[in-house]
């Protein structure tokens, strides 16, 4: 006998749990340029048909021949003392390999070398791995992960930035690396926007369409998958345990924003640079430099001010907010409150900018006594710094901001 699913008027097979709010709705079709998001609070939540992965993989393919050249080749060259010097992203992390700051050393290479190779690699892995009949959840969950890392476009600024800052020392000039690494950043930033995660664990693990009750959908925060979990309660795509919210997430975030709070302080007292110039030292903390460099150029003081201090402090303190506002079990400025979660998001990455502008000042300006500049113990506590309150960010379960709504499936009221 041939059963057939009969959809009764309380079971849908379209409802979509939103992994950001918690809502319940309708999700629709797509047509092929079209993005759904949600009603509630406004997360995107899927898009319509874009490239196709071939095209994807074709990008990363690309991606990954230009990254030895635009990393080795020199970024800027100046013309110090009488001798042509080159800076490039490899150069800049030697020399701090070399002055003992291996952990900024490797905080530079992690953001701008280790995560787009992983990046471009693990895109690449998934066109094989479907061929051998590989697992490839892991390395679609580190797809997802690895996008919030990747600092391109702020390295970017911050070679303009070295270039600005040297040019009251010598003459500047473009070196090749440069026209590789900023296509290298034009070809990561087309992939970001034609690349969804979503649509790509619907390719390779499809689930079934299931009529449930609003009840009884859940869903997965790790790779966004809305529906019932497996007869062991895991995520039927991603085989990680389904939760109501994130395990611990209260506890890691304050951990992780805590030390940043800590870390800040020795990262804004203690000099972060220090430049040698004929024998003299002269010591900088991150505020001071900022001063300097405002007696000669306002607006990249600005820029620089922006990264170093407004965005780490306004950070802390959103972050501290939201906190609080979740343990005070507060209603009001629910919709203020979430844009601010996804702002600190966005911005936070931002704030490594001085340490790409220190690890490229420092292969450019080394002339011995005559002039050099080194890095100072503040720059290792404000990477780690950054470092965490990204982290303090990407382990706070949104939903939680929610919960305190009455029913924590109204729409907004203010
Ligand atoms: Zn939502
Ligand atoms: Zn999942």
């Amino acid at each position: 006998m041939k059963i057939t699913a009969i959809r009764t008027p309380d079971t849908y097979t379209d409802l979509h749990r939103c992994a950001e709010c918690d809502h319940i709705f309708h999700r629709p079709v797509l047509k092929s340029g079209q993005t759904a998001y949600c009603p509630c609070c406004r997360a995107k939540i899927a898009r319509g048909q874009d490239w196709s992965f071939a095209r994807i993989c074709c990008l990363a393919a690309l991606m990954l021949c230009l990254m030895p050249m635009a990393w080795s080749l020199p970024l800027i060259q100046i013309r110090l003392l009488g001798m042509t010097i080159s800076a490039s992203l490899v150069a800049g992390i030697m020399q701090m390999v070399q002055q003992g700051d291996i952990i900024t050393a490797a905080m530079v290479s992690f953001c701008i070398i280790a995560t787009p190779l992983a990046f471009a690699l693990s895109l690449l892995y998934l066109l094989v791995g479907r061929q051998l009949g590989m697992n490839l959840r892991p390395v679609l969950l580190a797809i997802d992960k690895l996008k919030e890392w990747i600092m391109f476009d702020i390295y970017l600024i911050g070679v303009s930035v070295a270039a600005i800052k040297v040019k009251d020392y010598a003459d500047i000039f473009i070196g090749y690396g440069m026209l590789a690494f900023v296509s290298l950043t034009l070809l990561y930033i087309l992939l970001v926007i034609h690349l969804d995660v979503g649509r790509l664990w619907e390719k390779f693990y499809p689930q079934p369409r299931q009529a449930l009750r609003p009840d009884e959908v859940k869903c997965c925060i790790h790779c966004h998958y809305s529906g019932s979990s497996d007869h062991q309660g895991r995520c039927p795509r991603c085989h990680i345990k389904m939760t109501p919210r994130l395990p611990h997430s209260l506890q890691k975030s304050w951990a992780a924003l805590i030390s940043a709070i800590i870390l800040l302080f020795p990262a804004n007292l203690l000099p972060i640079s220090i430049i040698y110039l004929n024998g003299a030292r002269q010591d900088d903390t991150i505020f001071s430099g900022i001063v300097s460099l405002a007696s000669g150029n306002i607006p990249v003081a600005m820029v620089v001010f922006t990264a170093s201090i407004l965005v780490p402090v306004s950070k802390v303190i959103v972050l501290l907010a939201l906190l609080i506002s979740i343990h005070a079990r507060c209603e009001q400025g629910l919709k203020t409150r979430i844009r601010l979660l996804r702002a600190v998001k966005w911005i936070g990455r931002w704030s490594m900018l001085d340490l790409f502008v220190i690890s490229l000042m420092m292969s450019l300006v080394d002339r011995d006594q005559l002039l050099a500049f080194t890095m100072g113990p503040a720059a290792v506590y404000f990477g780690s710094a950054v470092f965490l309150t990204i982290l303090s960010v990407e382990w706070l379960d949104s939903r939680l901001l929610w919960d305190a709504h009455a029913t924590g499936n109204a729409e907004y009221t203010d």
